[in-house]
């Protein structure tokens, strides 16, 4: 069985979010404060926002760090999850010599944590590392098709690379390593602005502006919903020492790109228009993970399905837009 933590009688720990101030770290942060940890979030705010975490700062066992992971640090702890990354294509896009250095730099300066403290240490990497896959749906041991100079190679190749960082960690040192991949998760604090495909057609669709599709939106993408991605990561960190991942963690149900516009439509009862735009380059053309491993080695799988996941996903845009629910329930 999984090292599920959540059961038993669990002892406090000193725990690292990086990337605790964003969209899934404060998720993260908020599920090891109720279950009694001591947790240290760590953020530059780039992508993330102090309004994701409000409601923690006054807490006696949450700490805020405003703190660049390209610099080193060092905070005594018993637990890193390394998460500090922007991730949606805009943002990674913005600055990539950045999003190279914040993943490669990032990685090297948790791992050195890890290492002088004897903190075990977890990786977010990305199903961005089977780049657009040949096989499908995508398991942990296809090594991936990415381009390596194409525009989203600083994050793809970035989050490669902090593989390769922890891996090499892992034999050379002896570091405490866990790696998971995550597939394209969704919900409530995803950034207004994020500009990644749920947030976009969610906000879009409540305000009634045109659903802009890239391509002719037949590539496809599998949705997780955040709660259940962080039961993911907290069963990861309590697998035995030794059992390193790299793990698949996603929903395994596949959509269509206007599939997703059609039910947030549906779903919002929107009089939005349908906009195609330009394919990004590079753009993936079909995901799905694997999850057999999760499966057997966490006892994991997915509990929130996309019509239900969604619905949490409106009503948090439709309060910060100031929308009454009735208002998008029709
Ligand atoms: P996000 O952009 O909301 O969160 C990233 C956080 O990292 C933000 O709070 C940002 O301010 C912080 N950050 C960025 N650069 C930093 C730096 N140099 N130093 C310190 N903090 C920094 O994105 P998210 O969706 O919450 O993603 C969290 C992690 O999960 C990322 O590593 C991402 O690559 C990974 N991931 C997410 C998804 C997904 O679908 N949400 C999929 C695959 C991987
Ligand atoms: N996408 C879209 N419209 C948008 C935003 C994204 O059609 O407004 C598409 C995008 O081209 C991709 C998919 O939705 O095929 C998922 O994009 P996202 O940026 O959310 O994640 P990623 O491409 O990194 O999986």
């Amino acid at each position: 069985m999984s090292a599920q933590a959540s059961s038993g009688k669990h002892t406090p720990l000193r725990i690292l979010v990086t990337g605790g101030a964003g969209f899934v770290g404060s998720h993260l942060c908020d599920r090891l404060i109720a279950r009694g940890d001591h947790v240290v979030c760590l953020d530059n705010l780039f992508t993330g926002s102090r309004d994701n975490i409000a409601h923690l700062l006054d807490h006696p066992n949450f700490q805020f760090v405003n703190h660049d992971v390209n610099h080193p640090i060092f905070i005594p702890v018993d637990q890193i999850y390394n998460l500090a990354c922007p991730a949606s294509p805009i943002h990674y896009q913005y600055d990539p010599v950045m999003t190279v250095r914040t993943n490669v730099l990032g990685a090297i300066n948790m791992l050195d944590l890890a290492k002088r403290t004897g903190a075990r240490v977890m990786q977010a990497s990305t199903s961005e590392v089977y780049g657009d896959p040949e096989v499908h749906p995508q398991v942990e041991t296809y090594w991936g098709k990415v381009n390596p100079i194409g525009p989203r190679a600083c994050y793809d190749e970035g989050k490669r690379c902090a593989e390769t960082l922890f891996f090499d960690s892992f034999r050379q040192d002896g570091v405490d390593i866990k790696v998971v991949r995550i597939f394209n998760t969704y919900g409530p604090r995803m950034a207004i602005n994020d500009g990644r495909v749920v947030s976009n057609f969610v906000v879009q669709a409540l305000t009634n502006q045109p659903i802009t599709i890239y391509g002719e939106g037949q590539q496809t993408r599998s949705f997780c919903y955040v709660d259940d991605l962080v039961e993911g990561f907290i069963r990861m960190m309590a697998t035995p020492a030794g059992f390193t991942g790299p793990v698949n963690l996603g929903n395994p149900n596949e959509f269509t790109i206007l599939e997703l516009a059609q039910l947030t439509i549906d779903q919002i009862g929107s009089a939005s228009p349908i906009e195609r735009k330009p394919l990004p380059q590079d753009d993936p053309r079909q995901r799905q993970p694997d999850i057999s491993l999760a499966k057997a080695s966490l006892d994991w799988e997915p509990r929130t399905q996309l019509k239900e996941g969604l619905a949490k996903t409106i009503a948090h845009f439709a309060a910060l837009l100031g929308k009454g629910l009735a208002e998008t329930e029709r």
